[in-house]
């Protein structure tokens, strides 16, 4: 095992493999953070290239019958003005992004009962006969449902494991059991989803072991994209006196979740931006690949308040992609016009766990 920084970096560029004290050992330092988001760029532009995917992400309702502790859309905040959109709203809108040039569109909620099979796999194939890609994000569901969401044309579902420690995840998700967290992820590989997932950093009571565990397990399930995200304090929720994640500690576990899994797709999060006026570009240029632009139109956006001081809550889809569009190509990058699957490489890992291209 390695202990200096930099050889750790090195290894990693060549093997795509760490182990957790090494990971451990990168998060304690802020010392060669430098080196390591150049090297999380390096290894983007060898295995994913310049091309930054779009994905329109629809917040189309803020219904949730879950509790998450850090979350504003769980279901025992009052202070917060719920909406759902009709289906035909949805199927609207993605209309709309596909007209603004989007590739892909996200649709993502809180865990909402209303959404029943029949209305969510009537949603998916009349956006699917758009012809574009459809990433789905609401939830933990049974297997049959992401089953009947696969068959009706969905093609990557994210659902974060939050965080990798089982003890931390039921404490800040009461009533979720993490061993279904689990399933879920098996089931979508299973049915052949992209699998996303990914973390929040600076949960209170996560230590960098913990995170060094979360990039263990991303490369473990060979997710196909990670969403890493700052925990950013909600006041209407019970951690509102909680510290927060910081921007640099949620760059970091994002770059070294690039060393070890070279060839996946990873967002430059939302979050990261509330955070820091330029977080996208500056995480687009420490190992990051994907955007995923508002395009909720009008006031639901404001209403979509997982966390405070959400970016762009007043903006339209339009000003929201040339904004973005615009910070992508003056840093040299370009905007893919494909849908953005994973092109999987097979990786120099001796586990064997990106083998399977
Ligand atoms: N209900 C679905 C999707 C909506 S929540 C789900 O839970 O999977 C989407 C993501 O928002 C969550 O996975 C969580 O990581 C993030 N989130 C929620 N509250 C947050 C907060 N206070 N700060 C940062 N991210 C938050
Ligand atoms: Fe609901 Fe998702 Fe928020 Fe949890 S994180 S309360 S499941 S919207």
């Amino acid at each position: 095992m390695n202990k200096n920084p930099i050889e750790i970096i090195m290894k990693a560029e060549e093997t795509n493999n760490l182990e957790k004290e090494e990971i451990v050992i990168l998060l304690q330092s802020d010392e060669h953070n430098d080196e390591l988001f150049k090297t999380a760029d390096r290894i983007r532009k060898k295995n994913v290239g310049d091309e930054v995917h779009l994905r329109g992400l629809i917040e189309f309702s803020n219904i949730c019958k879950q509790n998450c502790l850090y979350c504003g859309l769980r279901r025992d905040n009052e202070n917060i003005q719920r909406y759902r959109l009709e289906p035909e709203t949805i199927i609207e809108f993605a209309q709309k992004a596909v007209s603004y040039g989007f590739k892909t569109v996200v649709l993502q909620s809180g865990e909402d009962s209303y959404f029943s099979v029949d209305r969510m796999t009537h949603i998916i194939k009349e956006i699917k006969a758009l012809g574009i890609a459809i990433t789905l994000s609401i939830g933990e569901k049974t297997k049959e449902e992401y089953k009947a969401y696969k068959e009706a044309g969905a093609d990557r579902y994210l659902v974060r494991i939050e965080t990798s420690d089982r003890e931390l995840y039921e404490k800040m998700d009461p009533g979720m059991d993490f061993e279904n967290r689990l399933k879920c992820l098996e089931y979508l590989k299973e049915f052949g989803y992209e699998v996303g997932t990914g973390c929040l950093i600076g949960l209170p009571g996560q230590s960098l072991e913990s995170l060094a565990n979360d990039i263990l397990f991303f490369k473990k399930i060979n997710a196909d994209m990670i969403g890493i995200g700052p925990f950013i304090p909600n006041h209407d929720t019970p951690l509102k006196d909680a510290d927060g994640g910081s921007f640099e500690l949620a760059l970091k576990v994002m770059a070294i979740t690039r060393l070890v899994l070279p060839d996946i797709n990873i967002p430059a999060t939302t979050a990261m931006e509330t955070i820091n006026p330029n977080g996208r570009v500056i995480a687009l240029q420490s190992g990051a690949n994907v955007v995923m632009p508002n395009v909720t139109e009008g006031e639901f956006r404001k209403m979509y308040a997982l966390y405070p001081g959400k970016i762009c809550v007043g903006d339209s889809p339009v000003k929201c992609k040339s904004c973005i569009t615009d910070k992508i190509e003056d840093i040299g990058r370009t905007i893919s016009q494909d849908q953005g699957f994973r092109k999987k490489k097979s990786c120099n890992c001796s586990g064997g766990c990106c083998k399977n291209s």
